[in-house]
Protein backbone atom coordinates (compact mmCIF):
# COMPACT_ATOMS: atom_id res chain seq x y z
CA UNK A 1 0.00 0.00 0.00
CA UNK A 2 1.53 3.38 -1.32
CA UNK A 3 2.21 5.59 2.25
CA UNK A 4 0.73 9.16 3.18
CA UNK A 5 3.95 10.45 1.78
CA UNK A 6 3.54 8.49 -1.49
CA UNK A 7 -0.07 9.73 -2.04
CA UNK A 8 1.23 13.15 -1.16
CA UNK A 9 3.44 13.31 -3.98
CA UNK A 10 0.72 12.24 -6.81
CA UNK A 11 -1.03 14.93 -5.34
CA UNK A 12 -3.98 12.73 -4.01
CA UNK A 13 -3.65 13.87 -0.46
CA UNK A 14 -2.81 18.09 -0.72
CA UNK A 15 0.22 19.16 1.04
CA UNK A 16 1.54 22.61 1.16
CA UNK A 17 4.52 22.25 -1.51
CA UNK A 18 7.64 23.67 -1.38
CA UNK A 19 9.76 22.21 -3.88
CA UNK A 20 9.74 19.30 -6.13
CA UNK A 21 12.24 17.76 -9.20
CA UNK A 22 12.36 14.30 -10.51
CA UNK A 23 13.69 12.77 -7.38
CA UNK A 24 12.48 14.35 -4.13
CA UNK A 25 9.39 16.35 -2.70
CA UNK A 26 9.54 19.22 -0.26
CA UNK A 27 6.75 19.92 1.50
CA UNK A 28 5.52 21.79 4.57
CA UNK A 29 4.78 19.63 8.06
CA UNK A 30 1.54 19.92 8.92
CA UNK A 31 2.61 19.39 13.02
CA UNK A 32 5.55 21.86 12.80
CA UNK A 33 8.13 22.83 15.51
CA UNK A 34 9.05 25.79 14.10
CA UNK A 35 7.32 28.25 10.89
CA UNK A 36 8.88 26.90 7.71
CA UNK A 37 9.03 23.59 9.24
CA UNK A 38 9.66 21.34 5.74
CA UNK A 39 9.57 17.61 4.94
CA UNK A 40 11.84 16.35 2.14
CA UNK A 41 11.44 12.88 0.96
CA UNK A 42 12.90 10.85 -2.10
CA UNK A 43 9.76 9.90 -4.41
CA UNK A 44 10.76 6.12 -4.49
CA UNK A 45 9.45 4.48 -1.45
CA UNK A 46 11.70 3.13 0.95
CA UNK A 47 11.44 3.14 4.85
CA UNK A 48 14.42 3.39 6.57
CA UNK A 49 16.59 6.81 5.63
CA UNK A 50 20.17 4.51 5.32
CA UNK A 51 18.40 2.42 3.25
CA UNK A 52 18.28 5.03 0.22
CA UNK A 53 20.43 4.03 -2.29
CA UNK A 54 23.75 5.76 -2.56
CA UNK A 55 23.31 7.68 -5.28
CA UNK A 56 19.89 8.92 -4.50
CA UNK A 57 20.70 9.86 -0.44
CA UNK A 58 24.05 11.75 -1.82
CA UNK A 59 21.05 13.59 -4.20
CA UNK A 60 19.11 14.27 -1.09
CA UNK A 61 21.48 15.93 0.69
CA UNK A 62 22.17 18.38 -2.31
CA UNK A 63 18.26 19.10 -3.02
CA UNK A 64 17.82 19.41 1.24
CA UNK A 65 20.40 22.02 0.72
CA UNK A 66 18.76 24.13 -1.73
CA UNK A 67 15.92 24.35 0.08
CA UNK A 68 17.31 25.24 3.68
CA UNK A 69 18.79 27.94 1.98
CA UNK A 70 15.61 29.06 0.83
CA UNK A 71 13.83 28.55 3.80
CA UNK A 72 16.62 31.13 5.48
CA UNK A 73 15.69 33.88 3.07
CA UNK A 74 12.10 33.75 4.73
CA UNK A 75 12.12 32.58 8.37
CA UNK A 76 14.28 34.55 10.56
CA UNK A 77 17.06 32.30 12.15
CA UNK A 78 20.07 31.48 13.04
CA UNK A 79 20.13 28.52 11.12
CA UNK A 80 18.11 25.32 9.92
CA UNK A 81 18.48 22.26 11.67
CA UNK A 82 18.49 18.62 9.85
CA UNK A 83 16.62 15.66 11.61
CA UNK A 84 15.98 12.19 10.82
CA UNK A 85 13.39 10.16 12.69
CA UNK A 86 10.80 8.10 10.67
CA UNK A 87 9.00 6.70 13.61
CA UNK A 88 5.64 7.66 12.79
CA UNK A 89 5.59 7.79 8.61
CA UNK A 90 7.52 4.61 6.98
CA UNK A 91 8.62 6.58 4.00
CA UNK A 92 12.34 8.08 4.61
CA UNK A 93 12.42 12.14 5.36
CA UNK A 94 14.52 14.68 6.23
CA UNK A 95 12.94 17.33 8.86
CA UNK A 96 14.53 20.70 8.50
CA UNK A 97 13.76 22.76 10.80
CA UNK A 98 14.41 26.86 11.60
CA UNK A 99 16.05 27.10 14.62
CA UNK A 100 17.80 29.61 17.02
CA UNK A 101 18.65 27.30 20.29
CA UNK A 102 18.34 23.47 21.13
CA UNK A 103 14.53 23.43 22.49
CA UNK A 104 13.88 24.98 18.87
CA UNK A 105 14.41 20.80 17.53
CA UNK A 106 12.75 18.87 20.50
CA UNK A 107 10.05 17.19 18.79
CA UNK A 108 8.50 16.29 22.35
CA UNK A 109 7.45 20.07 22.58
CA UNK A 110 3.99 20.74 21.05
CA UNK A 111 3.42 21.47 17.78
CA UNK A 112 2.40 25.35 16.49
CA UNK A 113 -0.86 25.57 14.97
CA UNK A 114 -1.18 27.50 11.39
CA UNK A 115 -4.16 28.40 9.50
CA UNK A 116 -4.74 27.12 5.87
CA UNK A 117 -3.87 30.72 4.62
CA UNK A 118 -1.08 30.95 6.72
CA UNK A 119 0.89 27.61 5.81
CA UNK A 120 -0.12 28.63 1.90
CA UNK A 121 1.69 32.05 2.36
CA UNK A 122 5.03 30.05 4.01
CA UNK A 123 5.14 27.56 1.72
CA UNK A 124 4.29 30.54 -1.31
CA UNK A 125 7.59 32.42 0.25
CA UNK A 126 10.05 29.66 1.12
CA UNK A 127 9.41 28.03 -2.96
CA UNK A 128 10.19 31.99 -4.46
CA UNK A 129 13.65 31.47 -3.05
CA UNK A 130 14.13 27.82 -4.77
P1 LIG B 1 8.57 11.01 11.80
O1 LIG B 1 8.14 9.84 10.93
O2 LIG B 1 9.77 11.72 11.24
O3 LIG B 1 8.76 10.60 13.24
O4 LIG B 1 7.38 12.06 11.80
C1 LIG B 1 6.57 12.23 10.65
C2 LIG B 1 6.31 13.71 10.42
O5 LIG B 1 5.43 13.81 9.32
C3 LIG B 1 5.64 14.42 11.61
O6 LIG B 1 6.38 15.59 11.92
C4 LIG B 1 4.24 14.74 11.10
O7 LIG B 1 3.75 15.98 11.57
C5 LIG B 1 4.42 14.75 9.59
N1 LIG B 1 3.22 14.32 8.90
C6 LIG B 1 2.52 13.19 9.13
N2 LIG B 1 1.47 13.09 8.29
C7 LIG B 1 1.51 14.21 7.52
C8 LIG B 1 0.67 14.68 6.46
O8 LIG B 1 -0.30 14.08 6.05
N3 LIG B 1 1.02 15.88 5.89
C9 LIG B 1 2.13 16.57 6.31
N4 LIG B 1 2.38 17.74 5.68
N5 LIG B 1 2.93 16.16 7.29
C10 LIG B 1 2.62 14.98 7.90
Amino acid sequence: MATIFSKIIKGEIPSYKIAEDDDFYAFLDINPLAKGHTLVVPKVEVDYYFDIEDTTIAKMNVFCKRVAKAIEQVVDCKRVGVAVLGLEVPHAHVHLIPINNLHDINFARPKLKFTDEEFRNIAEEISKNI
